[in-house]
């Protein structure tokens, strides 16, 4: 079979050299894809950008595609499902209906709230409706939030209620474009988070293992928010107890009710999580698609063919099939350019690729390309590298071993990714 992936990512990476050790695909197209998945063996790059809905479709019936995995969340929101659809293709991911969960946060608060979902409390405005006397009512701290697709920067944490009425005002003003005509401004929840990532078929649920990303550029979980600069598997925090709770207060009854309102899912459904110390949790956000970073770890531990869980969730048969899981922990560190997360320096040449390819582990590219023979930068999130362990601390110590094979001028890179791991290893 023929498979092709949307995205140039990571996340897209990770699932074209997933998807070519299937033995049954024969050949795998990435839209656009990056350097490292035109390298990849049996995976090469088509020159249709992720967004671009009627070359995608055009595309894969041109090629004769069996089957497509949709990366982002851009085309989603976009409806590319429903074009290939239409068009009476194989696309495994959620419909535009269905991928307001995460494109708007307006609709998956009030989804949350009226299927009794635990989630934080909040109010929504516009403009016209925005009322400081509410918020000035609240505790500090509060999060607000725009709307809209933001690319993950739309969150700001405020210390004070005043802070908040001028953020929102912001957002009002176009700091975040269209994204922010509305803002939904909520209580701050303590706790720790997770990734809780799983598999559905428009009825059922097929929990991926366990996870847990750094959003934060520095050590220890200080500076400024990013896309992710690394991430684990399994999580700790993660319990069992905690497993049946996110199972059961949270993605089947999301489910559920998304099925029971008349826009079913089936994709990739990610659920953050914040589980606070008595082990409750509450839903910050949902993804309509696989985490990035969290797909590298997950998947290089995933062992099942993914294509066969794909086609299982495409013919409603999820409650049918398991996954099979490497027991190692993999810890995947985001290797980024010269000034990220704000302007990004491109064109940087990347050294010691072919040195860690001889190393135990995995780098998937994300933001790069070839440049005369040469793979340089070409994006904030440059590279991951991941690395397998009987335990976090082994997977992190080989992930580092790629991370010092590899240099560029400007690289930066978190050095503790999976710290909370190790230490309730130790
Ligand atoms: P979101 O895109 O809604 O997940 O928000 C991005 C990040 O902001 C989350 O991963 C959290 O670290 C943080 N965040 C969002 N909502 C809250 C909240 N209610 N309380 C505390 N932190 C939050």
């Amino acid at each position: 079979m023929k498979v092709l992936i949307i995205g140039s990512g990571g996340r897209e990476h990770a699932l074209a050299w997933k998807v070519a050790q299937s033995p049954r695909v024969t050949e795998i197209h990435v839209a656009p894809g990056n350097a490292g998945t035109a390298l990849e063996p049996r995976v090469r790059n088509v020159g249709v950008a992720a967004d671009d809905v009627d070359g995608l479709v055009r595309h894969a019936q041109a090629a004769k595609i069996d089957l497509t995995i949709v990366g982002p969340e851009g085309p989603l929101v976009l409806g590319v499902v429903d074009a290939f659809q239409a068009a009476g293709l194989r696309c495994f991911g959620p419909s535009r209906l269905a991928a307001q969960l995460e494109g708007s946060k307006a609709f998956t608060k009030d989804f949350l709230k009226r299927h009794g979902i635990p989630t934080a409390a909040y109010g929504t405005f516009t403009r016209d409706s925005f009322d400081p006397a509410w918020v000035r009512a609240q505790q500090a701290p509060l999060v607000v939030k725009a709307d809209g697709l933001a690319a993950g920067k739309g969150v700001v944490i405020c210390a004070t209620t005043e802070e908040a009425v001028a953020t929102t005002r912001a957002m009002f003003d176009g700091r975040f474009g269209k994204a922010g005509d509305k803002v939904v401004i909520e209580e701050f929840l303590d706790g720790e988070e997770a990734s809780f990532i799983a598999m559905v078929d428009g009825a059922h649920v097929l929990p991926l293992a366990t996870s847990q990303d750094h959003k934060r550029l520095h050590d220890g979980d200080e500076g400024p928010n990013t896309g992710g600069m690394g991430a684990y598997s399994p999580a700790p925090v993660v319990t069992a107890a905690v497993h049946e709770r996110a199972m059961h207060e949270v993605m089947w009854p999301t489910v559920r009710a998304l099925a029971a309102e008349g826009t079913p899912y089936l994709g990739f459904l990610y659920a953050g999580l914040m589980v606070a110390a008595d082990g409750s949790l509450k839903v910050l956000e949902f993804n309509c698609r696989f985490g990035d970073p969290e797909t590298q770890p997950i998947l290089a531990r995933m062992r099942s063919d993914l294509t066969v869980l794909c086609d299982a969730a495409l013919e409603g048969r999820l409650a049918t099939v398991d996954v099979d899981w490497d027991p190692r922990a993999a810890v995947g560190v985001v290797l980024a350019a010269h000034g990220y997360p704000d302007t990004v320096r491109k064109g940087d040449v990347i050294h010691g690729l072919d040195a860690a390819a001889r190393l135990p582990g995995k780098v998937f590219h994300a933001g790069t390309a070839l440049h005369d023979g040469e793979v340089v930068t070409s994006g904030g999130r440059v590279l991951c590298a991941v690395g397998l362990g009987a335990t976090v601390r082994a997977a992190q110590q080989q992930a580092y071993d790629l991370t010092a094979a590899i240099s560029w001028d400007g690289m930066q890179y978190r050095r503790d990714i999976g710290y909370r791991a190790i230490a309730r290893e130790t």
